[in-house]
C-alpha cells in the first residue's frame, strides 16, 4: 500500500506542511518573513539548476511559470488587495496561464531542454508570456476576461474564487497526473499533482495572507524533490520491473550484519520463452514475476539482480526461516496465468513468424521459477560467499528438475 501510494507521499507532505504554516506565518521575526518571500526565487534557481543538470524539461518550463506567476503576484496582488484593474488581468491571466500550461506539461513526452522540442516549447512559452506582458502593458482585459467566463451557471461557483474554465484545466491536469502517479509509480506525476494543488490554492486564496509565497514555495519545493527523487529512482530502481537494482543491492549487503539470509531466483527455460513468444511477452513475464515478488512475506527484500534473475534478502533470518515465504513465491508463481493480448503480437512479419502461431487473443501462459538461498555463517561470513552459496543452491534445484527451492547446505 504505502509503496503504491509513494510518489504522492513527498507532495503531499509537503502541501500540509505549507497549510500548516499558515497560520504561523504572522508570528514569525520580521527577517524570516523576508525569507519566505525571496523563498519561491531561491528555490526556482535551485530547481532550474537540478532540471537542466538531469534534463528535465517539462519542470524546467513549470518552474519558470511559477517565478513569474509569483513575481506578478507580489507585484500586482499583494498591494492594494487585488482590487485595481491590473491586478483583476494579473489574477484572470494567471488562472489561465497556470492551469493551461500544467496540463500541457503533464500531456507531454519528457524531451530534454536543449533539443529541438525543448526549445519549441520554450519559445511557445515565451509567446505567452510576451502576450500577457503585452495586455499587461496595454492593460487589456478583455481577452483574460473572456477567457475566464463561467461555463455553466453552478451554485458551487459562490464558494470558488478560481473561474470555472480554470478549475476544468486545472482538475483535468491534476487528475491525469494523480493516475499516472500510481499506475506509472513515477515521482515526477507525483509532483505534477502536487503542484496542481498548489495552484488551485493559489488561484482560489490569493487574498489569504502568505498563501501566494507559502504555495508558490510549496508548488517549487515539490518540483525540486520531484527531480531529485526521479534521479534517485533512475540509479537504483530497474526501469523494466519497477523493483530495486542490483545497485541498490550492493548499497545495502555491506549494511547485513549477524544473521540474513540472501535467496537468488531465476525463471525457468526463460530464453525458450522468449524464443516462443517474443521479447515483449518476456519482458511482461519478468514484470509478472518482479510483482509477486513485491508482495514476499516474511519481511523479504527484492532486487532485480539482472536480466531473468532476481535477489531477495531476509534480514535477522536463516534459510529455514526463509524457505516457507520462498515456498509461497515460487507458488504464486507457478500458479498465475498470463492471458496474452492481441497487440503481444508482433507487428512486424519476420519478427512474428513461428510466434503467431502460438499467440492468440486469449492464450495463456504461465512460468515457473527455481530458487536458492543461503544464509550467513561462519564459512559464508560476506554477503558475496553468501550470494555464491545461494547461486550453488540454484544450480541444485535447476539440476533437481526447476519450479522448488533448494537450501544451501541441506540436501
Ligand atoms: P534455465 O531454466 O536454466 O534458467 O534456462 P534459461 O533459458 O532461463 O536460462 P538462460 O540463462 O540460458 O536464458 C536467460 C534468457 O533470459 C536469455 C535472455 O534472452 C533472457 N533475458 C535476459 N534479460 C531479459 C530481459 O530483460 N527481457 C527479456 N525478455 N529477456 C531477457
Ligand atoms: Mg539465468
Ligand atoms: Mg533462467
Amino acid at each position: 500500500m504505502f509503496r503504491t501510494i509513494s510518489p504522492l507521499g513527498v507532495p503531499i507532505t509537503v502541501l500540509v506542511a505549507a497549510w500548516w504554516l499558515l497560520s504561523r506565518v504572522p508570528s514569525f521575526t520580521p527577517a524570516h518573513q523576508d525569507l519566505l518571500g525571496l523563498a519561491p526565487y531561491l528555490l526556482t534557481g535551485a530547481g532550474l539548476l537540478l532540471s537542466i543538470h538531469f534534463r528535465r524539461g517539462r519542470i524546467c518550463l513549470l518552474l519558470i511559470l511559477s517565478v513569474i506567476g509569483y513575481y506578478l503576484m507580489n507585484e500586482y496582488l499583494a498591494v492594494g488587495g487585488g482590487a485595481t484593474p491590473r491586478a483583476c488581468l494579473v489574477n484572470s491571466a494567471l488562472a489561465i496561464l497556470l492551469p493551461f500550461n500544467l496540463l500541457l506539461v503533464v500531456l507531454m513526452r519528457e524531451k530534454g531542454i536543449c533539443g529541438s522540442a525543448g526549445r519549441m516549447r520554450l519559445v511557445f512559452m515565451g509567446a505567452q508570456l510576451l502576450l500577457l506582458w503585452v495586455t499587461l502593458h496595454e492593460e487589456s482585459q478583455t481577452l483574460w476576461l473572456q477567457l475566464t467566463q463561467p461555463l455553466l451557471n453552478l451554485p458551487l461557483q459562490r464558494y470558488l474564487a478560481i473561474p470555472q474554465p480554470s478549475l476544468l484545466l486545472l482538475a483535468v491536469g491534476t487528475l491525469l497526473a494523480f493516475i499516472r502517479s500510481l499506475t506509472r509509480q513515477s515521482p515526477i506525476d507525483g509532483g505534477l499533482f502536487g503542484v496542481g494543488a498548489a495552484f488551485f490554492a493559489l488561484l482560489n486564496w490569493p487574498s489569504i495572507p502568505n498563501v501566494i509565497p507559502l504555495f508558490t514555495a510549496a508548488a517549487d519545493m515539490i518540483l525540486v524533490l520531484a527531480v531529485i527523487q526521479e534521479s534517485h529512482n533512475m540509479a537504483f530502481r530497474d526501469d523494466l520491473t519497477g523493483l530495486p537494482s542490483r545497485r541498490a543491492l550492493n548499497e545495502q549487503l555491506p549494511a547485513l550484519g549477524g544473521r540474513y539470509a540472501i535467496a537468488m531466483l531465476d525463471v525457468d527455460h526463460f530464453k525458450r520463452f522468449n524464443d516462443t513468444y517474443g521479447h515483449d511477452v518476456g519482458d511482461q513475464v519478468l514484470k509478472m514475476v518482479a510483482g509477486r515478488m513485491l508482495h514476499v512475506s516474511g519481511g523479504g527484500r527484492p532486487f532485480r539482480y539482472g536480466g531473468e534473475e532476481f535477489t531477495v534478502l531476509f534480514s535477522g533470518k536463516g534459510v529455514k526461516d526463509a524457505a516457507p515465504h520462498l515456498e509461497r513465491l515460487r507458488r504464486t508463481i507457478a500458479e498465475y496465468r498470463m492471458s496474452l493480448r492481441g497487440d503481444d503480437r508482433p507487428k512486424d512479419d519476420m519478427a512474428g513468424q513461428g510466434r503467431r502461431a502460438n499467440s492468440r487473443t486469449s492464450r495463456e501462459v504461465s512460468v515457473t521459477v527455481s530458487i536458492g538461498v543461503a544464509e550467513s555463517s561462519p564459512n559464508l561470513n560476506t554477503p558475496d560467499d553468501v550470494i555464491r552459496a545461494a547461486d550453488q543452491a540454484l544450480y541444485k534445484a535447476k539440476h533437481g528438475g526447476r519450479n522448488q527451492v533448494c537450501l544451501s547446505g541441506r540436501r
